[in-house]
């Protein structure tokens, strides 16, 4: 399945894309996609739904806005430097066991909401990425039984700002948090909808040019890695974001390095897990 919100922002309705692109409101179902959904069998019990409403749902009219695919998560965990040429272009050495970092769900908005570069900021930063949703809560877990612990996956743009990030002291928290700074979506795509998870083409356009165009296949820390590691550290629970890492192609990683102004136009995308597109702003 494919989930999708939309609506106004604070107030979006749950919906499903259906396998002829159609859009349905799926707001008789009684739920919305968050942490008591994904953790008491929502999908299953969604399916079980559909079977017997499906064609009563109301179709969503395409100009209706997309909000992000999921409620707000108790927590984002993000994986740094998880693909090596990246790390090489930020003139990191490749880690010897993942590198996380939170960035607040606060900072969640609709797929194609306009980025809003932060106050006092010069130097923000496009990353496109593979995120997982969480199904199930998952502590101390093993390697093998990670993806039981899965939902789906998102497109996320995990937006930087490197001043913030890297030269204020303390950890990345700040230079990943501002508002804006984490677009999901557009929809939230069930794991039988991505058979694997680990062949597939991610791409970010800059104003139609192409700037990053890599392949999960080159994650230094598979998913199942990913998910077991973070599992030793805190609980992950139904509903919970972890964005996997980007590939190199970053603004950072340019000669000069080239951060983004009011008017870009930033498009990206993942086999299997549709694009999204936004414009930047200044924040007023
Ligand atoms: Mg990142």
């Amino acid at each position: 399945m494919k989930l999708i919100r939309y609506g106004n922002p604070g107030q979006e309705k749950p919906g499903l894309i259906l396998s002829d692109n159609k859009r349905i409101d799926i707001s008789g179902f009684g739920e919305d996609f968050n942490e008591h959904f994904f953790g008491t069998d929502g999908l299953k019990r969604l399916r079980i739904w559909l079977d017997e409403n499906k064609q009563n749902c109301k179709e969503i009219s395409p100009s209706e806005r997309l909000g992000p695919p999921c409620c707000r998560p108790s927590k984002i965990i993000c994986v740094g430097l998880n693909y090596a040429k990246h790390a090489a272009e930020g003139g990191m050495a490749v880690p010897s066991e993942p590198v996380l970092f939170f960035k607040a769900s606060s900072a969640i908005v609709g797929p194609n909401d306009d980025l809003i570069i932060p106050k006092g900021s010069d130097k923000t930063d496009w990353e496109v990425e593979l995120a997982v949703v969480i199904g199930a809560a998952a502590s101390y877990v093993e390697n093998e039984s990670a993806m039981d612990h899965v939902a789906g996956y998102v497109l996320h743009n995990d937006y930087s700002e490197r001043h913030f990030q890297l030269e204020r002291e303390g950890q990345w928290v700040k230079g990943k948090s501002c508002d804006t700074f984490a677009p999901i979506g557009p929809f939230i795509a069930t794991r039988e909808e991505i058979p694997d998870p680990h062949n597939l083409n991610l791409w970010l356009k800059l104003n139609g040019k192409t700037v990053q165009n890599s392949n999960t296949s080159d994650f230094i820390f598979d998913i199942p890695t990913v998910v077991s590691y973070i599992s030793q550290f805190m609980t992950l629970l139904p509903g919970d974001i972890i964005s996997t890492g980007t590939p190199f192609g970053v603004g950072l990683g340019m000669k000069p390095p080239r951060y983004l102004v009011p008017g870009d136009v930033i498009e990206l995308g993942i086999d299997g897990l549709g694009s999204s597109k936004q414009v930047a702003r200044s924040f007023q």
